[in-house]
């Protein structure tokens, strides 16, 4: 079986009632489809609820679009100053290699400006554009190529874009954003992984993932021969409802990503994206999801839960508060453990009176261990 592309196709492979393939077709119309091999194979049919097939297999929610909904929703154009970069923060900038997926997600948050029909690869001209902005701007310390997914770009190309940053002298570490070891691993070759690699300086891969049956036996094995090659690996994660809002699920992944060597980078508040509302949690929920994994997971373990601000304003983290009070201000400082009590800091000579539960109650044998 090769890419699925058609709500048709959907039908015929039992991943959508055939009542449904009218509506889908109006879905298919305005975003992208494409559901590689690699994640149709994990898909149980028996399950309504799969959270594979959830993010990747068309829905009729997506032509419900909220007020809040926007289509540019972490506002990429307002800092685009030439076209394929984006200058949001002052030291680094997206370098946007192509428009084209390996899959295309249902909550993607570039969903109106990825897929076919746009550019597969930016034009040799526009390219050039592109790394002339970079070579003229020396406080650009960090190129992160981004999409669309570039690794969906052939070896050829990828090389020669990665000399180009490799010989400008300011821009120090190249960071490559991609879905394509989960969603077709076998792209990852020995010949792929050598040419994102430049010289001296460091390429990181950040590996978009969002659920433990993603690390398949092949996606694994992708991430191993970057990791072999001295690529640091660091992932990047959509907290997404019914696919992977529960702690057992979220810290599966979690523990799963280190164990392959991949760092756990972000956790991305689900984006304002058009027709994404049926996958998107709300923040108090990812809040007590952070809670719950505190303490309870490594800290290797810990992503940070973060939110674009709409608008192009960057991301902000919006994990939950564990302190509260200001000692500069003389105002007692109280910091919360991943049990939910609470500490006075400094603890007043260390007495059994400086801890609290959350309520403000004294617990009977407080912890005051490390
Ligand atoms: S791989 Fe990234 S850019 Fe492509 S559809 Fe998924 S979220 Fe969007």
């Amino acid at each position: 079986m090769s890419t699925l592309r058609t709500p048709a196709q959907l039908c015929e492979n039992g991943l959508t009632p055939r009542e449904q393939r009218v509506a889908l077709e109006g879905v298919a119309d305005r975003y992208a489809v494409a559901l590689p091999d690699a994640l149709v194979r994990l898909i149980d049919r028996t399950d309504p609820h799969d959270p594979i097939a959830r993010q990747i297999v068309p829905h009729q929610d997506e032509l419900i679009q909220s007020p809040d909904e926007i289509a540019d929703p972490i506002g990429d154009d307002v800092h685009s100053p030439v076209e394929g970069i984006v200058h949001r923060y002052p030291d680094r900038v997206l370098l946007k290699l192509t428009h084209i997926c390996a899959v295309y997600c249902r909550f993607c948050f570039r969903r109106e400006t990825v897929g076919p029909g746009k550019p597969a690869v930016l034009a040799a001209q526009t390219l050039a554009g592109a790394l002339d902005y970079i070579r003229t701007h020396p406080e650009i310390w960090e190129v992160i190529l981004t999409g669309g997914d570039p690794l969906v770009v052939s070896a050829r190309r990828l090389r020669q874009v990665m000399k180009a940053l490799g010989d400008i002298d300011h821009v120090k570490v190249v960071r490559v954003h991609t879905r394509v070891p989960v969603a077709d691993p076998a792209r990852i070759t020995s010949g792929l992984v050598r040419a994102i690699k430049i010289g001296s300086k460091p390429t990181y891969v950040a590996v978009h993932i969002n659920h433990p049956r993603e690390l398949t036996v092949e996606a694994r094995a992708a991430c191993a021969r970057m990791a072999d090659a001295g690529i640091p690996l660091l992932s990047q994660t959509v907290l997404l409802a019914g696919v992977n809002d529960t702690p057992d699920v979220m810290g599966a992944l979690m523990r799963a990503l280190v164990e392959c060597r991949i760092k756990p980078y972000y956790l991305h508040h689900g984006d304002l994206a058009p027709g994404t509302g049926h996958l998107r949690t709300d923040i108090a929920s990812g809040q007590q999801l952070m809670r719950d994994l505190r303490g309870r997971l490594s800290g290797v373990c810990q992503p940070t839960y973060v939110l674009d601000i709409p608008g192009g304003h960057g991301k902000s983290p919006i994990g939950p508060n564990y302190i509260a009070g200001d000692s500069e201000r003389g105002v007692d400082v109280v910091v919360e453990d991943f049990n939910g009590r609470r500490h006075r800091y400094p603890p007043c000579g260390a007495s059994a009176g400086s801890t609290t539960d959350r309520a403000g109650r004294r617990p009977p044998q407080a912890s005051q261990s490390r």
